[in-house]
């Protein structure tokens, strides 16, 4: 005779579950995760909050390891919630960090937290207020004075064009203007990956971002682009090309991943 891995009661012959604790624990589940995500903003009553979630648990036979999970998953959609206009104010980022503290999420932890920064630092640039958010270690880069490093991505993969294209000036989507800056929505990158059958794989490395230039510094080419020295910028949804001004410049293009956040980030502080 099996025993329910749930409430250990006799589950019959080859069975490890009943049906109806198995349906209660993934209600339970559920339930943890919206009051968590529901709980980011306003008034909350975190001690209350706190309760109920130990209250679900235990009826449901969720463990304390569980709960830590689905903390982060309530966590997550608290923050795909603020990012639904695809702007985080200055309101929801403090709401998410207090949620953070509550629960004793980490930086390091959390994913959600990366896209916390990422949207805290494209407001900063878009109300011309220059990010110093970041703590970078091993820079490999050799700034200028009076350059800050604002972001910087690891394992970019650096792409050149194959041959020289003219460049031509499509359709960008839609773009928002958020005080100062140009802001592209997340839909407008949507099926717009870098083409990599015209381009040549040259190097993968680190590529930083400051408020003068474009570095790049992988194990076989480093370099630097000014931002004036740049003509057209291209959005794709895992990163973002540039044309330099020059005859023989050919494209280059970066894959950080997020080129939502890649193209908005460079081309508003190309314009600061
Ligand atoms: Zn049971």
């Amino acid at each position: 005779m099996g025993v329910c891995i749930f409430c250990g009661g006799k589950a019959g012959l080859f069975r490890k579950e009943h049906r109806e604790c198995r349906a209660r624990y993934n209600e339970g589940k559920s339930q943890i995760v919206d009051i968590v995500s529901s709980s980011v903003g306003g008034d909350t009553d975190y001690a209350r909050i706190t309760s109920d979630i130990q209250e679900i648990a235990s009826e449901c036979c969720i463990s304390e390891d569980q709960i830590d999970q689905l903390i982060k998953n309530g966590g997550n959609k608290a923050v795909d919630a603020a990012f639904e206009d695809d702007f985080l104010s200055k309101q929801e980022e403090e709401d998410l960090i207090r949620f953070m503290d509550h629960f004793s999420l980490k930086q390091d932890n959390f994913n959600g937290f990366t896209r916390i920064v990422k949207g805290a630092i494209l407001r900063e640039v878009m109300e011309g207020t220059l990010p110093n958010r970041m703590k970078f270690v091993d820079i490999p880069f050799n700034l200028m004075k009076s350059e800050q490093l604002v972001y910087a991505f690891n394992d970019v993969d650096y792409y050149e064009q194959k041959t020289k294209r003219e460049y031509v000036g499509g359709s960008k989507g839609v773009s928002v203007r958020v005080a100062k800056g140009v802001y592209f929505r997340t839909s407008s990158f949507r099926g717009h990956p870098i083409e990599r059958t015209e381009t040549i794989h040259t190097d993968t490395g680190v590529m930083g971002i400051t408020n003068k230039h474009i570095y790049f510094f992988g194990p076989h080419k480093q370099f630097r682009v000014k931002y004036d020295k740049i003509i057209a910028f291209t959005p794709y949804t895992d990163g973002i090309g540039l044309q330099r001004d020059a005859a023989t410049a050919k494209p280059q293009t970066f894959s950080t991943g997020d080129g939502w956040f890649t193209y908005n980030l460079i081309v508003n502080l190309s314009q600061m």
